[in-house]
């Protein structure tokens, strides 16, 4: 980004070369620290700026650190020097650095939490600690060692090369540590960090690439002085992150120094990155009407940063074009000289999507994710760092990406909450971080959807986001198609009337109609929190907590056929009857795919029948491989749980069969209605996908809930007016912020529970003694599950306009994750 600042290049910078001669550098280590932020001095030769990557000493170890700002005068009294450079260039952006303080505030996550996921990849926790004995040691140091320093000292010397200490530690014991630490101190060894190993992809060796941090590599060069060959080629692959052609490096260097150097094991020999090209490109499609509103829209926003708003919900149907939009929105980015990073839920289930990117734009997509090997991710990060790729396509963690010149941000199918991390620091939703982002570097957001979060729906309302709308669906001619006509059937009158099947005789017939006409059918089950929910199949009604009007659910770990309510954490003993009218067919709704795929079995016995779900594709690629074999038709019937709703896009496919649409309405969270109606409108959109009309049925034992009702119609905005008045009423988001305390839990009931009662009363005292207006503290309650790994956990829930508040005075212990707008509460 261009500012004033850099109106008087030269003279300014060269100014504040000689007095900006302390860092602040936020260190990877629970320091205890606010901000985890410390002052080290820049020795004099050494150009450090922010954003750069470092090793400072920190105790008695060597610690990664990155540089966020630059100090005339140190605001302590004693500073060490910053050890070295890690890479030769900073590797975060200013506007990248102020990202991770924005998310690091509003998170609750230290700094260096916040500025990893930036990082190269392979920079944080694979890195080792080496230790070697020093060349040149100060005469002398040896008197002043323990005995045990002195031991490692001479075996450091018999063998001269790097050790890993973990290694050290498990061949000669645990006080390998404390030796280490001495050894360091006294001058006799140094230690540094490393990047872990990694096997080369496969067999065909073709590029050589750094194991190992480029200033270790400097420091090996300086260090072997005598073969000159061996320096230089540390020296270029110091500068060579990806690697260089390993026939290059031999001609260059010489064979021996190759050999030399993979010996060490600070290089690999790893295969090419595949060649990226395209088979078919793909030229743009000539835009419909709505599509040529939609890019009308978008394309000025991205011309001109100033304009408002910045943010924009693209709401159009599934196969309405919003991907081609897209693509063209991109298109006219990179046009301008700028670049784009494209977020997919989950790269696994959409690999039409990358293909689609990859053809329209050969070359240009950088493909960023988790399942790349370690030495391919390191490659496109660096590429990306250079400028070699434009658009980045990838999941939540693509934001961070060192692109450069960003121009636009499109998050497809904004309303999944994979979108959220909530497994690790941070706790960040890519939605909001995106919306940031833009604000720092003038980039575009669009956020694309069949099915918006009702927030983001309410914020376009609002006029807070722009928004766009493409109501119609465009088969593949280029041709409007018809949706789905979806069925709802009422379970109850199937028992009534004497069916006791799993499939209502609609579906059962519709499934046999299917069959016969050689098409294909998808059976679609929604199986989170399937066993726990108890309901009564007589009257469909569900037990709730009698104070709190949550479902109540049920865990045999809670012992004795106890229920309990996950919101307010009440419990009851399980009934013989439902409550209400009585009947002894009172249970727990829950199904395996397994269940179903027999019962298809049972009224269809030739069909093949293929079963998709975690514990079937669990592997890398069996996503895939699934979706291909019944995309070839290698089956009839697809029967499988929430994976189903996303990825499938088959135009054989004529029937979708929803098995039981309640289970997640029961989940005791209030987005259950808007997550059903998500999945359901997503699961209706598979069947019809070609020129042939789809048929879905919806089997249900509350026909009449308004989520259900509006899935069935297809009908978004019925469906977010129902849901508006009940958020308002309840006043959950966007009519409060919330935020989700969990207790990580214990392995005595008691002492977790205990743990949990405590920080609820310090909250709520807190409150009263503030005098704090609409700010409710919930809880604490039992998780779901309530016990993970033999841990029990709890949760408390603050619900208010501003959470921060409350937050802001209590310390909450460390045993206790802050999760900021939580997407899932149970
Ligand atoms: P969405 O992303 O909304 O599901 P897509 O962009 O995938 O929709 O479009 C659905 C189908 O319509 C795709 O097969 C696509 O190739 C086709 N399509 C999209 N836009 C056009 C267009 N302008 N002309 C012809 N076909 C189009
Ligand atoms: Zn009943
Ligand atoms: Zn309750």
């Amino acid at each position: 980004m261009t500012t004033t600042a850099d109106a008087a290049p030269d003279a300014h910078s060269r100014s504040e070369a000689c007095v900006l001669r302390y860092a602040e550098v936020v260190v990877d280590a629970r320091t205890g620290k606010p901000g985890d932020t410390f002052t080290y001095a820049v020795p004099p030769q050494m150009d450090v700026q922010p954003g750069h990557l470092v090793l400072v000493p920190f105790g008695s170890r060597a610690l990664l650190g990155v540089v966020t700002g630059l100090l005339e005068e140190p605001n302590v009294d004693y500073t060490r020097p910053i050890a070295s450079l890690v890479e030769e260039q900073p590797v975060l952006t200013p506007e990248l650095i102020e990202l991770g303080r924005w998310i690091a505030r509003y998170y609750r996550a230290s700094l260096f939490d916040a500025l990893a996921p930036m990082l190269p990849p392979g920079m944080r926790g694979g890195s080792r600690a080496y230790v070697q004995a020093a060349p040149d040691p100060r005469p002398g140091v040896e008197e002043r060692l323990s005995a045990g320093a002195r031991r490692l000292l001479a075996y450091l010397r018999a063998n001269p090369r790097p050790h890993p200490v973990t290694a050290l530690t498990a061949s000669l014991g645990p006080w390998v540590r404390n030796a280490v630490r001495a050894l360091v101190e006294a001058g006799a060894a140094s230690e540094w960090l490393s990047e872990p190993r990694h096997k080369p992809a496969t067999p065909r060796a073709t590029w050589l690439v750094p194991e190992v941090y480029a200033s270790t590599l400097r420091q090996f060069a300086d260090e072997h002085p005598r073969a000159p060959r061996r320096a230089a080629l540390l020296r270029r692959l110091a500068c060579s992150p990806a690697g260089l052609s390993a026939a290059d490096a031999r001609k260059q260097y010489g064979r021996a120094a190759v050999a030399w150097i993979i010996g060490e094991a600070l290089a690999s020999l790893q295969t090419a990155p595949p060649p990226t090209y395209a088979t078919v490109t793909h030229t743009p499609l000539l835009p419909t009407p709505e599509q040529q509103r939609a890019l009308a829209a978008l394309k000025p926003a991205i011309d001109d940063p100033s304009s408002t708003p910045r943010v924009w919900l693209l709401h159009g149907a599934t196969g309405s074009g919003k991907t081609e939009v897209y693509l063209q929105a991109i298109a006219h980015c990179l046009a301008k000289g700028r670049r784009a990073i494209a977020l997919v839920p989950e790269v696994a289930l959409t690999p039409q999507m990358t293909q689609r990117f990859e053809e329209r734009f050969p070359g240009r997509v950088g493909l960023l994710h988790s399942r790349l090997t370690p030495a391919r991710q390191r490659d496109e990060w660096w590429r990306i760092f250079r400028g070699e790729r434009s658009v980045v396509i990838g999941p939540r963690s693509a934001l961070f990406s060192p692109v450069k010149d960003l121009g636009l941000i499109v998050l497809d199918e904004e309303h999944e909450w994979t979108y959220k991390q909530s497994d690790s620091q941070p706790l960040y939703h890519a939605r909001d971080v995106a919306e940031q982002l833009a604000r720092l570097t003038g980039a575009v957001v669009v956020l694309g959807s069949a099915t918006p979060d009702v927030v983001t729906s309410w914020r376009a309302a609002e006029g807070t986001i722009g928004k766009i709308s493409m109501p119609g669906r465009i088969e593949r001619s280029g041709a409007p198609t018809a949706f789905a006509d979806v069925d709802v059937v009422d379970m109850r009158t199937e028992l009534r009337e004497g069916n006791r099947s799993i499939f209502s005789r609609l579906l059962q017939e519709r499934l046999q109609d299917t069959l016969a006409a050689g098409r294909q059918a998808v059976l679609f089950l929604n199986r989170r929190g399937a066993a726990s929910i108890v309901a009564c199949r007589s009257c469909g009604s569900v037990l709730r907590c009698a104070r709190c009007a949550t479902p109540l659910t049920y865990h045999s770990a809670l012992g004795g056929g106890r229920l309990r309510c996950h919101h307010c954490g009440r419990a009851r003993t399980e009934p013989r009857r439902c409550p209400r009218c009585r009947s002894v067919h009172i249970r727990y709704l829950g199904l395996g795919t397994q269940r179903v795929a027999e019962e298809v079995g049972s009224i269809a016995p030739d069909a093949r029948v293929l079963r998709w779900d975690s514990d079937t594709a669990s592997a890398t690629g069996a996503h895939e491989r699934l979706l291909r074999a019944f995309a070839d038709g290698k089956a009839d019937v697809l029967v499988g749980t929430q994976m189903v709703a996303k990825g499938l896009d088959v135009p054989s496919v004529d029937l979708v069969g929803v098995v039981l649409a309640d289970i997640g309405l029961h989940m005791p969270d209030f987005r259950a209605p808007e997550r059903t109606f998500q999945l359901l409108t997503q699961v209706a959109g598979r069947a019809g996908r070609g020129p042939q009309p789809g048929y879905a049925v919806v089997q249900t034992y509350l026909p009449d809930h308004y989520a259900v009702q509006a899935a069935a119609g297809q009908d978004y905005e019925a469906f977010y007016a129902a849901e508006m008045e009940r958020r308002r009423a309840h006043a959950n988001p966007p009519f409060s912020r919330l935020v989700r305390l969990l207790y990580d839990g214990h392995s005595d009931r008691r002492i977790a529970f205990d743990e949990a009662r405590q920080l609820a009363g310090r909250l709520r005292r807190t409150v009263r003694e503030w005098d704090m207006r609409r700010v409710d503290v919930v809880g604490p309650a039992p998780t779901y599950p309530p016990r993970i790994r033999n841990a029990w956990r709890w949760q408390l829930l603050i619900r208010a306009s501003e959470p921060r508040i409350l937050l802001d005075r209590v310390s909450i212990p460390p045993s206790w994750r802050v999760d900021v707008d939580p997407v899932n509460i149970v």
